[in-house]
Protein backbone atom coordinates (compact mmCIF):
# COMPACT_ATOMS: atom_id res chain seq x y z
CA UNK A 1 0.00 0.00 0.00
CA UNK A 2 1.22 3.37 -1.00
CA UNK A 3 1.82 5.79 2.05
CA UNK A 4 1.31 9.18 0.55
CA UNK A 5 3.48 11.16 2.61
CA UNK A 6 6.10 8.49 2.22
CA UNK A 7 7.70 7.49 6.08
CA UNK A 8 8.39 11.50 7.10
CA UNK A 9 9.35 12.44 9.78
CA UNK A 10 10.58 15.95 9.31
CA UNK A 11 9.91 18.69 11.99
CA UNK A 12 6.74 20.53 10.79
CA UNK A 13 7.04 24.05 11.27
CA UNK A 14 5.11 26.85 9.39
CA UNK A 15 3.49 24.27 7.42
CA UNK A 16 6.54 22.83 5.75
CA UNK A 17 8.14 19.21 6.74
CA UNK A 18 11.81 20.82 7.52
CA UNK A 19 15.13 19.24 6.87
CA UNK A 20 17.22 19.94 10.43
CA UNK A 21 21.13 19.40 11.81
CA UNK A 22 19.81 18.02 14.70
CA UNK A 23 21.31 13.98 16.00
CA UNK A 24 18.87 11.05 14.26
CA UNK A 25 17.23 8.20 15.93
CA UNK A 26 15.91 5.04 14.00
CA UNK A 27 12.57 4.70 14.03
CA UNK A 28 11.95 0.31 14.11
CA UNK A 29 8.65 -0.83 13.32
CA UNK A 30 8.13 -3.34 16.04
CA UNK A 31 6.14 -5.69 13.32
CA UNK A 32 9.77 -7.06 12.35
CA UNK A 33 12.31 -5.20 13.69
CA UNK A 34 13.22 -3.32 10.54
CA UNK A 35 14.01 0.33 10.27
CA UNK A 36 11.44 2.45 8.84
CA UNK A 37 12.69 5.51 9.23
CA UNK A 38 14.87 8.21 11.29
CA UNK A 39 13.94 10.89 13.67
CA UNK A 40 14.92 14.56 14.77
CA UNK A 41 16.31 14.77 18.31
CA UNK A 42 15.25 18.48 18.22
CA UNK A 43 16.95 20.83 20.53
CA UNK A 44 15.48 24.34 21.65
CA UNK A 45 16.27 26.01 18.79
CA UNK A 46 12.97 24.25 17.00
CA UNK A 47 10.99 24.39 20.24
CA UNK A 48 12.01 28.15 20.05
CA UNK A 49 11.16 28.40 16.14
CA UNK A 50 7.78 26.43 16.12
CA UNK A 51 6.42 28.94 19.03
CA UNK A 52 7.57 31.72 17.59
CA UNK A 53 5.77 30.67 14.48
CA UNK A 54 2.37 30.35 16.54
CA UNK A 55 2.65 33.27 17.95
CA UNK A 56 2.34 35.25 14.57
CA UNK A 57 -0.45 32.38 13.46
CA UNK A 58 -2.30 32.84 16.83
CA UNK A 59 -3.30 36.80 16.36
CA UNK A 60 -4.91 35.90 12.79
CA UNK A 61 -6.88 32.30 14.11
CA UNK A 62 -7.83 33.60 17.52
CA UNK A 63 -9.98 36.18 16.26
CA UNK A 64 -12.04 33.66 14.12
CA UNK A 65 -15.31 32.53 15.72
CA UNK A 66 -15.49 29.28 17.27
CA UNK A 67 -18.17 28.56 14.45
CA UNK A 68 -15.70 29.38 11.74
CA UNK A 69 -12.81 27.54 12.97
CA UNK A 70 -14.41 24.21 13.48
CA UNK A 71 -15.59 24.62 9.62
CA UNK A 72 -11.64 23.15 9.32
CA UNK A 73 -12.42 20.09 11.47
CA UNK A 74 -15.08 19.03 9.48
CA UNK A 75 -12.77 19.37 6.42
CA UNK A 76 -10.33 17.30 8.61
CA UNK A 77 -13.04 14.56 9.40
CA UNK A 78 -13.89 13.86 6.23
CA UNK A 79 -10.11 14.04 5.05
CA UNK A 80 -9.62 11.26 7.96
CA UNK A 81 -11.96 9.16 6.63
CA UNK A 82 -10.75 9.43 2.69
CA UNK A 83 -6.89 8.58 4.32
CA UNK A 84 -8.51 6.11 6.63
CA UNK A 85 -6.12 3.36 4.83
CA UNK A 86 -3.04 5.20 4.82
CA UNK A 87 -3.62 6.18 8.69
CA UNK A 88 -4.00 3.06 10.04
CA UNK A 89 -1.37 1.28 7.96
CA UNK A 90 1.17 3.67 9.60
CA UNK A 91 -0.37 3.23 13.18
CA UNK A 92 0.21 -0.64 12.78
CA UNK A 93 3.51 -0.09 10.85
CA UNK A 94 5.18 2.40 13.80
CA UNK A 95 3.56 1.02 16.74
CA UNK A 96 2.98 -2.32 15.74
CA UNK A 97 -0.77 -3.28 16.89
CA UNK A 98 -2.71 -5.09 15.05
CA UNK A 99 -4.67 -3.91 11.64
CA UNK A 100 -7.56 -4.21 13.62
CA UNK A 101 -6.64 -2.29 16.50
CA UNK A 102 -4.96 0.26 14.78
CA UNK A 103 -8.27 0.70 12.27
CA UNK A 104 -10.20 1.18 16.06
CA UNK A 105 -7.30 3.77 16.84
CA UNK A 106 -8.05 5.70 13.45
CA UNK A 107 -11.90 5.66 13.77
CA UNK A 108 -11.20 6.81 17.61
CA UNK A 109 -9.60 9.86 16.14
CA UNK A 110 -12.68 10.94 14.15
CA UNK A 111 -14.75 10.45 17.00
CA UNK A 112 -12.64 12.91 19.15
CA UNK A 113 -12.57 14.90 15.89
CA UNK A 114 -16.75 15.45 16.26
CA UNK A 115 -16.66 16.27 19.32
CA UNK A 116 -14.35 19.78 18.64
CA UNK A 117 -17.04 19.91 15.68
CA UNK A 118 -19.59 20.03 18.43
CA UNK A 119 -17.84 22.30 20.12
CA UNK A 120 -19.92 25.33 19.36
CA UNK A 121 -22.79 23.58 20.52
CA UNK A 122 -21.28 23.07 24.04
CA UNK A 123 -19.03 26.22 25.23
CA UNK A 124 -21.91 28.12 26.71
CA UNK A 125 -21.32 31.27 27.94
CA UNK A 126 -23.34 33.23 30.47
CA UNK A 127 -24.72 36.59 30.14
CA UNK A 128 -27.33 38.05 33.35
CA UNK A 129 -28.37 41.35 34.66
CA UNK A 130 -26.19 41.57 37.64
CA UNK A 131 -27.53 44.98 38.54
CA UNK A 132 -30.56 46.76 36.76
CA UNK A 133 -29.12 47.81 33.33
CA UNK A 134 -25.88 46.03 33.83
CA UNK A 135 -24.96 42.99 32.23
CA UNK A 136 -22.21 40.49 32.99
CA UNK A 137 -21.21 38.01 30.62
CA UNK A 138 -18.16 35.59 30.35
CA UNK A 139 -15.89 34.21 27.65
CA UNK A 140 -13.88 31.61 26.59
CA UNK A 141 -10.59 33.37 25.70
CA UNK A 142 -7.73 31.12 24.06
CA UNK A 143 -4.56 31.27 25.99
CA UNK A 144 -2.29 31.67 23.03
CA UNK A 145 0.68 28.79 22.39
CA UNK A 146 0.35 25.56 24.11
CA UNK A 147 1.91 22.35 23.64
CA UNK A 148 0.99 18.76 23.42
CA UNK A 149 3.58 16.01 24.48
CA UNK A 150 2.42 12.55 23.33
CA UNK A 151 3.65 8.99 24.08
CA UNK A 152 4.64 5.60 22.19
CA UNK A 153 0.99 3.67 22.71
CA UNK A 154 -1.29 5.53 20.56
CA UNK A 155 0.34 7.82 18.11
CA UNK A 156 -2.70 8.79 16.18
CA UNK A 157 -5.34 8.97 18.85
CA UNK A 158 -3.49 10.68 21.80
CA UNK A 159 -1.78 13.88 19.21
CA UNK A 160 -5.76 14.19 18.30
CA UNK A 161 -6.68 13.82 22.34
CA UNK A 162 -5.37 17.60 22.09
CA UNK A 163 -5.16 19.25 18.66
CA UNK A 164 -8.84 18.83 18.01
CA UNK A 165 -9.76 20.98 20.97
CA UNK A 166 -7.22 23.04 21.64
CA UNK A 167 -7.00 24.48 18.28
CA UNK A 168 -10.49 25.11 17.45
CA UNK A 169 -10.74 26.81 20.79
CA UNK A 170 -8.23 29.50 19.58
CA UNK A 171 -4.89 28.07 20.42
CA UNK A 172 -2.01 27.91 18.50
CA UNK A 173 -0.06 24.31 19.09
CA UNK A 174 3.78 22.86 19.07
CA UNK A 175 3.63 18.96 19.33
CA UNK A 176 5.82 17.03 20.39
CA UNK A 177 4.88 13.00 20.15
CA UNK A 178 6.87 10.13 20.79
CA UNK A 179 10.18 9.87 19.37
CA UNK A 180 9.62 5.87 18.92
CA UNK A 181 6.30 6.44 16.90
CA UNK A 182 6.22 10.30 14.98
CA UNK A 183 5.25 9.43 11.84
CA UNK A 184 1.41 9.53 12.23
CA UNK A 185 2.07 13.17 13.52
CA UNK A 186 3.28 14.36 10.04
CA UNK A 187 0.22 12.83 8.73
CA UNK A 188 -2.24 14.77 10.53
CA UNK A 189 -0.30 17.57 10.28
CA UNK A 190 -0.26 17.46 6.54
CA UNK A 191 -4.00 16.53 6.56
CA UNK A 192 -5.07 19.49 8.49
CA UNK A 193 -3.15 21.84 6.37
CA UNK A 194 -5.46 19.95 3.19
CA UNK A 195 -8.63 20.70 5.37
CA UNK A 196 -6.93 24.18 5.40
CA UNK A 197 -5.78 25.16 8.95
CA UNK A 198 -3.23 27.91 8.39
CA UNK A 199 -0.02 27.86 8.65
CA UNK A 200 1.89 27.91 11.95
CA UNK A 201 -1.33 26.74 13.83
CA UNK A 202 0.31 23.34 14.62
CA UNK A 203 3.51 22.85 14.52
CA UNK A 204 5.52 19.70 14.94
CA UNK A 205 8.84 18.87 16.68
CA UNK A 206 10.43 15.43 16.77
CA UNK A 207 12.75 14.94 19.82
CA UNK A 208 13.20 13.63 23.54
CA UNK A 209 14.01 14.70 26.80
CA UNK A 210 15.51 17.82 25.45
CA UNK A 211 12.66 18.73 23.50
CA UNK A 212 10.53 18.10 26.33
CA UNK A 213 12.59 20.70 28.49
CA UNK A 214 12.39 23.42 26.53
CA UNK A 215 8.41 23.18 26.05
CA UNK A 216 8.73 23.42 29.74
CA UNK A 217 10.85 26.22 29.88
CA UNK A 218 9.86 28.23 26.86
CA UNK A 219 8.37 31.83 28.61
CA UNK A 220 5.93 32.07 25.47
CA UNK A 221 3.97 28.49 25.87
CA UNK A 222 1.01 29.17 27.86
CA UNK A 223 0.08 25.63 28.57
CA UNK A 224 1.59 21.97 28.22
CA UNK A 225 -0.44 18.58 28.29
CA UNK A 226 1.64 15.64 28.83
CA UNK A 227 0.53 11.84 28.52
CA UNK A 228 2.86 9.14 29.04
CA UNK A 229 4.60 7.59 32.25
CA UNK A 230 4.23 8.38 35.69
CA UNK A 231 7.59 8.88 36.05
CA UNK A 232 7.77 11.52 33.21
CA UNK A 233 4.70 13.09 34.28
CA UNK A 234 5.84 13.96 37.76
CA UNK A 235 8.93 15.83 35.83
CA UNK A 236 6.74 17.61 33.10
CA UNK A 237 4.36 18.70 35.40
CA UNK A 238 7.05 20.24 38.53
CA UNK A 239 9.05 21.62 35.31
CA UNK A 240 5.70 23.22 33.21
CA UNK A 241 3.99 24.38 36.78
CA UNK A 242 7.40 26.10 37.98
CA UNK A 243 7.63 27.84 34.81
CA UNK A 244 4.27 28.88 35.86
CA UNK A 245 2.46 27.30 33.18
CA UNK A 246 -0.83 25.17 33.06
CA UNK A 247 -0.29 21.57 33.40
CA UNK A 248 -2.26 18.49 32.75
CA UNK A 249 0.10 15.58 32.67
CA UNK A 250 -1.44 12.18 32.82
CA UNK A 251 0.89 8.97 33.66
CA UNK A 252 0.85 5.76 33.77
CA UNK A 253 -1.59 3.17 35.48
CA UNK A 254 -2.03 -0.52 37.11
CA UNK A 255 -5.42 -1.08 36.42
CA UNK A 256 -7.56 -3.55 38.87
CA UNK A 257 -10.35 -5.47 37.76
CA UNK A 258 -12.40 -7.08 40.86
CA UNK A 259 -14.05 -10.26 40.18
CA UNK A 260 -16.73 -12.01 42.13
CA UNK A 261 -17.60 -15.43 41.68
CA UNK A 262 -20.99 -14.60 40.51
CA UNK A 263 -20.04 -12.85 36.97
CA UNK A 264 -21.59 -14.03 33.99
CA UNK A 265 -18.53 -16.09 33.27
CA UNK A 266 -18.46 -15.83 29.26
CA UNK A 267 -18.58 -12.17 29.53
CA UNK A 268 -15.86 -11.66 31.90
CA UNK A 269 -14.10 -13.95 30.54
CA UNK A 270 -14.14 -12.34 27.06
CA UNK A 271 -13.82 -8.90 28.58
CA UNK A 272 -11.09 -9.37 31.01
CA UNK A 273 -8.66 -11.36 28.19
CA UNK A 274 -9.49 -8.34 25.33
CA UNK A 275 -8.43 -5.88 28.08
CA UNK A 276 -5.26 -7.33 29.41
CA UNK A 277 -3.84 -8.28 25.48
CA UNK A 278 -5.89 -5.92 23.48
CA UNK A 279 -2.72 -3.41 21.76
CA UNK A 280 -0.80 -6.09 23.55
CA UNK A 281 -1.13 -4.69 26.57
CA UNK A 282 -0.19 -1.02 25.88
CA UNK A 283 -2.94 0.23 26.86
CA UNK A 284 -2.95 2.95 29.94
CA UNK A 285 -6.91 1.63 30.44
CA UNK A 286 -5.33 -2.52 30.21
CA UNK A 287 -6.39 -4.95 32.90
CA UNK A 288 -2.73 -5.38 34.62
CA UNK A 289 -4.15 -6.79 37.97
CA UNK A 290 -7.34 -9.56 38.49
CA UNK A 291 -8.43 -9.39 42.25
CA UNK A 292 -10.03 -12.53 42.19
CA UNK A 293 -12.98 -12.73 45.68
CA UNK A 294 -13.44 -16.25 46.70
CA UNK A 295 -13.94 -19.34 44.32
CA UNK A 296 -13.69 -18.15 40.87
CA UNK A 297 -11.54 -21.17 39.52
CA UNK A 298 -14.38 -21.57 36.76
CA UNK A 299 -14.11 -18.03 35.53
CA UNK A 300 -9.77 -18.22 35.70
CA UNK A 301 -10.28 -21.28 33.28
CA UNK A 302 -12.62 -20.04 31.11
CA UNK A 303 -10.15 -17.15 30.83
CA UNK A 304 -7.24 -18.75 30.32
CA UNK A 305 -9.38 -20.36 26.98
CA UNK A 306 -9.69 -17.43 25.63
CA UNK A 307 -6.58 -15.86 26.05
CA UNK A 308 -5.10 -19.05 24.39
CA UNK A 309 -7.58 -17.76 21.09
CA UNK A 310 -5.23 -14.56 21.11
CA UNK A 311 -2.40 -15.51 18.61
CA UNK A 312 0.76 -13.01 18.36
CA UNK A 313 1.18 -11.93 14.47
CA UNK A 314 -2.55 -13.09 13.83
CA UNK A 315 -5.18 -10.89 16.43
CA UNK A 316 -2.35 -9.59 18.49
CA UNK A 317 0.20 -6.92 17.77
CA UNK A 318 4.03 -6.86 18.68
CA UNK A 319 5.35 -4.85 22.03
CA UNK A 320 6.87 -1.46 21.20
CA UNK A 321 10.88 -2.03 21.46
CA UNK A 322 13.11 -5.39 22.21
CA UNK A 323 13.73 -3.63 25.78
CA UNK A 324 10.31 -3.77 26.41
CA UNK A 325 9.36 -7.44 25.48
CA UNK A 326 12.36 -7.96 27.49
CA UNK A 327 11.41 -6.39 30.42
CA UNK A 328 7.88 -7.66 30.63
CA UNK A 329 8.98 -11.26 30.58
CA UNK A 330 11.26 -10.45 33.28
CA UNK A 331 8.14 -9.20 35.45
CA UNK A 332 7.06 -12.63 34.52
CA UNK A 333 10.22 -14.83 35.39
CA UNK A 334 10.50 -12.43 38.43
CA UNK A 335 6.78 -13.93 39.65
CA UNK A 336 7.19 -17.14 38.58
CA UNK A 337 10.80 -17.30 40.93
CA UNK A 338 8.68 -15.76 43.92
CA UNK A 339 5.84 -18.84 43.66
CA UNK A 340 3.08 -17.24 41.07
CA UNK A 341 2.18 -19.82 38.95
CA UNK A 342 2.36 -18.68 35.35
CA UNK A 343 -1.21 -20.63 34.17
CA UNK A 344 -0.81 -19.34 30.51
CA UNK A 345 3.01 -18.55 29.20
CA UNK A 346 3.87 -15.87 26.51
CA UNK A 347 7.26 -15.51 26.61
CA UNK A 348 9.91 -16.65 24.01
CA UNK A 349 7.18 -16.20 21.39
CA UNK A 350 8.60 -15.66 17.99
CA UNK A 351 6.43 -15.49 14.76
CA UNK A 352 7.23 -16.75 11.85
CA UNK A 353 8.29 -14.74 9.03
CA UNK A 354 8.20 -11.93 11.38
CA UNK A 355 11.42 -13.40 13.46
CA UNK A 356 12.85 -10.18 14.16
CA UNK A 357 9.34 -8.38 15.30
CA UNK A 358 8.79 -8.20 19.44
CA UNK A 359 6.11 -10.77 20.19
CA UNK A 360 4.83 -11.91 23.51
CA UNK A 361 1.40 -14.06 23.59
CA UNK A 362 -0.92 -13.22 26.57
CA UNK A 363 0.14 -14.53 29.84
CA UNK A 364 -1.64 -15.28 33.14
CA UNK A 365 0.22 -15.67 36.25
CA UNK A 366 -2.39 -16.95 39.18
CA UNK A 367 -1.49 -16.58 42.83
CA UNK A 368 0.33 -13.30 42.78
CA UNK A 369 0.90 -11.97 45.83
CA UNK A 370 0.16 -8.29 46.85
CA UNK A 371 3.60 -6.82 47.46
CA UNK A 372 5.15 -8.57 44.29
CA UNK A 373 6.42 -5.99 42.01
CA UNK A 374 3.96 -7.42 38.96
CA UNK A 375 1.13 -7.10 41.51
CA UNK A 376 2.04 -2.93 42.22
CA UNK A 377 4.17 -1.95 38.99
CA UNK A 378 3.11 -1.35 35.55
CA UNK A 379 4.24 -4.16 33.29
CA UNK A 380 2.85 -2.76 30.04
CA UNK A 381 2.54 -5.58 28.01
CA UNK A 382 -0.27 -8.63 27.75
CA UNK A 383 -0.15 -9.77 30.73
CA UNK A 384 -2.58 -10.59 33.92
CA UNK A 385 -1.67 -11.01 37.39
CA UNK A 386 -4.33 -12.86 39.46
CA UNK A 387 -3.97 -11.79 43.25
CA UNK A 388 -6.50 -14.13 45.41
CA UNK A 389 -8.50 -12.54 48.21
CA UNK A 390 -11.38 -13.57 50.05
CA UNK A 391 -13.43 -10.75 50.59
CA UNK A 392 -14.86 -7.76 48.60
CA UNK A 393 -12.93 -5.79 51.46
CA UNK A 394 -9.82 -6.99 50.68
CA UNK A 395 -10.35 -6.57 47.28
CA UNK A 396 -10.87 -3.07 47.93
CA UNK A 397 -8.25 -2.51 49.91
CA UNK A 398 -5.69 -3.60 47.27
CA UNK A 399 -6.66 -1.40 44.76
CA UNK A 400 -6.64 1.62 47.39
CA UNK A 401 -3.27 0.13 47.81
CA UNK A 402 -2.03 1.27 44.17
CA UNK A 403 -0.56 4.90 43.31
CA UNK A 404 -2.10 4.97 40.36
CA UNK A 405 -6.03 5.10 39.67
CA UNK A 406 -6.35 5.37 36.40
CA UNK A 407 -9.25 2.72 35.87
CA UNK A 408 -11.14 -0.11 37.75
CA UNK A 409 -13.78 -2.45 37.02
CA UNK A 410 -15.78 -4.55 38.72
CA UNK A 411 -17.42 -7.75 37.67
CA UNK A 412 -20.37 -9.43 39.17
CA UNK A 413 -23.97 -9.91 38.46
CA UNK A 414 -25.49 -8.01 41.34
CA UNK A 415 -26.06 -4.32 41.24
CA UNK A 416 -25.44 -3.75 45.10
CA UNK A 417 -22.24 -5.19 44.95
CA UNK A 418 -21.37 -3.43 41.80
CA UNK A 419 -22.16 -0.01 43.15
CA UNK A 420 -20.69 -1.35 46.86
CA UNK A 421 -17.40 -1.51 44.75
CA UNK A 422 -18.04 1.05 42.84
CA UNK A 423 -17.90 3.90 45.34
CA UNK A 424 -15.17 2.57 47.23
CA UNK A 425 -12.09 2.17 44.38
CA UNK A 426 -9.70 4.82 43.95
CA UNK A 427 -9.85 5.52 40.07
CA UNK A 428 -10.93 8.09 37.70
CA UNK A 429 -12.61 5.79 35.34
CA UNK A 430 -14.62 2.69 36.51
CA UNK A 431 -16.72 0.49 34.97
CA UNK A 432 -19.50 -2.54 35.90
CA UNK A 433 -18.27 -5.48 33.60
CA UNK A 434 -16.70 -3.55 30.96
CA UNK A 435 -12.52 -3.86 30.60
CA UNK A 436 -12.00 -1.30 29.48
CA UNK A 437 -13.98 1.78 31.04
CA UNK A 438 -13.39 4.20 28.88
CA UNK A 439 -15.67 7.57 28.99
CA UNK A 440 -16.20 8.39 25.22
CA UNK A 441 -17.00 11.69 24.34
CA UNK A 442 -18.21 14.39 25.31
CA UNK A 443 -17.59 12.76 28.67
CA UNK A 444 -13.60 13.15 29.66
CA UNK A 445 -10.94 11.35 30.02
CA UNK A 446 -8.60 10.85 33.06
CA UNK A 447 -7.45 9.16 36.19
CA UNK A 448 -6.37 9.57 39.86
CA UNK A 449 -3.66 9.85 41.93
CA UNK A 450 -0.14 9.36 40.06
CA UNK A 451 -2.28 8.50 36.77
CA UNK A 452 -3.10 12.27 36.41
CA UNK A 453 -1.39 14.76 37.51
CA UNK A 454 -2.98 18.74 37.06
CA UNK A 455 -6.55 19.51 37.86
CA UNK A 456 -8.49 18.83 34.43
CA UNK A 457 -9.26 15.81 32.42
CA UNK A 458 -7.94 15.55 28.97
CA UNK A 459 -10.58 15.19 26.50
CA UNK A 460 -14.46 15.74 26.12
CA UNK A 461 -15.86 19.05 28.37
CA UNK A 462 -13.48 19.26 30.92
CA UNK A 463 -10.71 20.09 28.30
CA UNK A 464 -12.52 23.40 27.51
CA UNK A 465 -11.75 24.76 30.85
CA UNK A 466 -8.05 23.56 30.34
CA UNK A 467 -7.90 25.28 26.94
CA UNK A 468 -9.12 28.52 27.88
CA UNK A 469 -9.37 31.57 30.48
CA UNK A 470 -13.01 32.82 31.05
CA UNK A 471 -13.24 36.49 30.64
CA UNK A 472 -16.03 38.36 32.70
CA UNK A 473 -17.27 41.76 31.08
CA UNK A 474 -19.97 44.15 32.50
CA UNK A 475 -21.41 46.35 30.48
CA UNK A 476 -23.62 49.60 30.98
CA UNK A 477 -25.56 51.24 28.00
CA UNK A 478 -28.06 52.97 29.83
CA UNK A 479 -27.15 56.22 31.13
CA UNK A 480 -30.19 56.28 33.97
CA UNK A 481 -28.81 53.00 35.00
CA UNK A 482 -28.07 53.57 38.53
CA UNK A 483 -24.69 53.75 40.15
CA UNK A 484 -23.60 52.15 42.86
CA UNK A 485 -20.50 50.75 44.58
CA UNK A 486 -21.37 46.82 42.49
CA UNK A 487 -21.84 48.24 39.53
P1 LIG B 1 7.19 8.10 28.27
O1 LIG B 1 6.86 8.76 29.55
O2 LIG B 1 8.46 7.33 28.17
O3 LIG B 1 7.22 9.17 27.08
C1 LIG B 1 6.18 10.11 26.90
C2 LIG B 1 6.77 11.37 26.30
O4 LIG B 1 7.73 11.91 27.19
C3 LIG B 1 7.47 11.13 24.97
O5 LIG B 1 7.10 12.15 24.08
C4 LIG B 1 8.95 11.17 25.33
O6 LIG B 1 9.74 11.69 24.30
C5 LIG B 1 8.99 12.09 26.54
N1 LIG B 1 10.05 11.73 27.51
C6 LIG B 1 10.54 10.49 27.78
N2 LIG B 1 11.45 10.56 28.77
C7 LIG B 1 11.55 11.87 29.13
C8 LIG B 1 12.30 12.57 30.12
N3 LIG B 1 13.15 11.94 30.91
N4 LIG B 1 12.12 13.91 30.23
C9 LIG B 1 11.25 14.56 29.43
N5 LIG B 1 10.51 13.93 28.47
C10 LIG B 1 10.65 12.61 28.33
O7 LIG B 1 5.93 7.17 27.91
P2 LIG B 1 5.80 6.12 26.73
O8 LIG B 1 6.65 4.94 27.03
O9 LIG B 1 5.93 6.78 25.41
O10 LIG B 1 4.26 5.71 26.86
C11 LIG B 1 3.80 4.71 27.71
C12 LIG B 1 3.30 5.29 29.02
O11 LIG B 1 2.28 6.24 28.76
C13 LIG B 1 2.67 4.25 29.93
O12 LIG B 1 3.11 4.51 31.23
C14 LIG B 1 1.20 4.50 29.79
O13 LIG B 1 0.41 4.09 30.88
C15 LIG B 1 1.17 5.97 29.63
N6 LIG B 1 -0.06 6.44 29.00
C16 LIG B 1 -0.95 7.05 29.82
C17 LIG B 1 -2.17 7.47 29.31
C18 LIG B 1 -3.17 8.14 30.19
O14 LIG B 1 -4.15 8.62 29.67
N7 LIG B 1 -2.99 8.18 31.50
C19 LIG B 1 -2.46 7.27 27.95
C20 LIG B 1 -1.51 6.67 27.15
C21 LIG B 1 -0.30 6.24 27.69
Amino acid sequence: MKIVSSIKSGNYINGQVIDEDFETLDVISPLNGRTISSVYLSDASAVDRAVKTAQIAFGEWSSRTLKERVQIFFKFRALLEKHRDELIHLVHLENGKTMGESAAEVDKGIELCEFACSLPQIVNDEIQEVSKGVECRTSHVPLGVVASITPFNFPHMVPLWTIPNAIALGNCMVLKPSEMTPLSAILIAELLEKAGLPKGVLNVVNGGKEAVEAICDHPDIAAVSFVGSTKVAKIVYIRATSNLKRCAALGGAKNHLIVLDDAHVDMAASNIAASMAGCAGQRCMAASAMVAVGQVDHIVARLCEEAKKIVPGDNLGAVISKTAKERIERYITEAEAAGAKVLVDGRNTVVEGKEGGFYIAPTIIDYVSPDMNIAKEEVFGPVLAIIRTETVDEAIAIENSSNYGNAASVFTQSGGWARYIMDRVSAGMTGVNIGVPVPREPFSFGGWNESRFGSHDITGRSSIAFWTRLKKTTTKWNPEARTNWMS
